[in-house]
């Protein structure tokens, strides 16, 4: 049995705020507990059983460990059935996701290399204390005054079990999450219908694909595969296929770093303290660049 006293918040103790929004897991509320937090209520209605509280446990363990300026603060967590709920520290920026996709925001390529750099770091970090992430994606990274935050890691295997119970119908795929899954995902998702009662192949390799497609996001302003129906997707990511790079212009230096991260072979992709160097060697300033739209597809490509 874990010991786990001090990061057993009484749900009674925290102030529950307006909901911010809901997931697939979940809904995170506004919320006060010593300061303003952010309270992940998970939906655990029809679970009520000792086996879950344990997995959720042996994960809250994992969030405890984590110490670092790009990571979103773990604070503690409720853990008396059927209340689950995690409690971080309230992300004042917004997310990667709103910036790239619903505000259209450019950024320069020297911010674009900087906020990769600032995500390899966290990532390296939460790599080096044996956490894989599980669920890189823009919307789980916050920027808040140029400061990159990582939030949900490692929460995927726990939200899952929330998840199992549900009547199956195929393959469900949340739009939006299959441009960050490994080749090997996408082929233990399509070998097994069920997949949410068994364990996805996640691993530190495919946190780095994950965050190649974020890169990728970065320069483009859009995700891979854009408008494509999810079998083709599947399909293509599955046989080694990649998202075409002809149209991003961009140097050699900042695609081949896109280019190892999607590497089809898990092994061959590299560590995140080696796309750090990659990052860091990309040069500070570009020529005959435009200042407002730095990098960009071609219209070809856009259509
Ligand atoms: P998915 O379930 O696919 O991961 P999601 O990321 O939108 O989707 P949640 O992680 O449940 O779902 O987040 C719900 C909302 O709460 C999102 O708008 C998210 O940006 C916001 N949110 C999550 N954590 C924090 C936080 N620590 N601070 C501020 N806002 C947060």
């Amino acid at each position: 049995m874990l010991s786990l006293r001090e990061w057993d918040i009484p749900f009674d103790e925290l102030k529950m705020g307006e909901p911010i929004g809901t997931g697939r897991f979940g809904t995170v509320y506004r919320g006060n507990w010593h300061g303003d937090v952010a309270i992940k209520v998970l939906n655990m209605d029809h679970l009520d059983d000792e086996k879950t509280l344990e997995a959720f446990k042996i994960e809250v363990t994992t969030f405890r460990k984590t110490r670092h300026e790009n990571l979103v603060l773990f604070m503690g967590a409720c853990m008396k059935l059927p209340r689950l709920a995690i409690v971080t520290s309230m992300c004042k920026g917004m997310t990667l996701y709103t910036h790239i996709h619903l505000r259209k925001d450019k950024f320069s390529m020297h911010k674009t290399t900087n906020v990769a750099q600032q995500i390899s770091q966290g990532m390296g970090y939460l790599h080096a204390r044996g956490i894989v992430h599980k669920d890189l994606k823009s919307k789980n990274i916050f920027l808040e005054n140029g400061k990159v935050v990582i939030t949900d890691f490692g929460l995927f295997s726990v939200t899952k079990l929330c998840y199992g119970n549900r009547k199956g119908d195929g393959l469900s795929i949340p739009p939006g999450w299959l441009c960050y899954l490994s080749p090997e995902i996408i082929c233990s998702l399509t070998a097994n219908q069920k997949y949410q009662e068994e364990e996805l192949p996640f691993t530190q390799s495919s946190d780095v694909y994950a965050f190649g497609t974020v890169w990728y996001e970065l320069l483009c302003g859009d995700w891979p595969f854009k408008g494509q129906p999810p079998e083709a997707i599947i399909w293509q990511v599955g046989k080694g296929m990649k998202q075409s790079l002809a149209n991003l212009q961009a140097s050699r230096d900042v695609k081949d770093i896109l280019m190892l991260c999607w590497t089809f072979k898990p092994s061959d992709r590299p560590d995140f303290a080696t796309v750090l160097k990659s990052l860091e060697r990309l040069p500070k300033k570009r020529l005959a660049r435009s200042p407002s739209h730095p990098i960009h597809l071609s219209r070809s490509a856009e259509s």
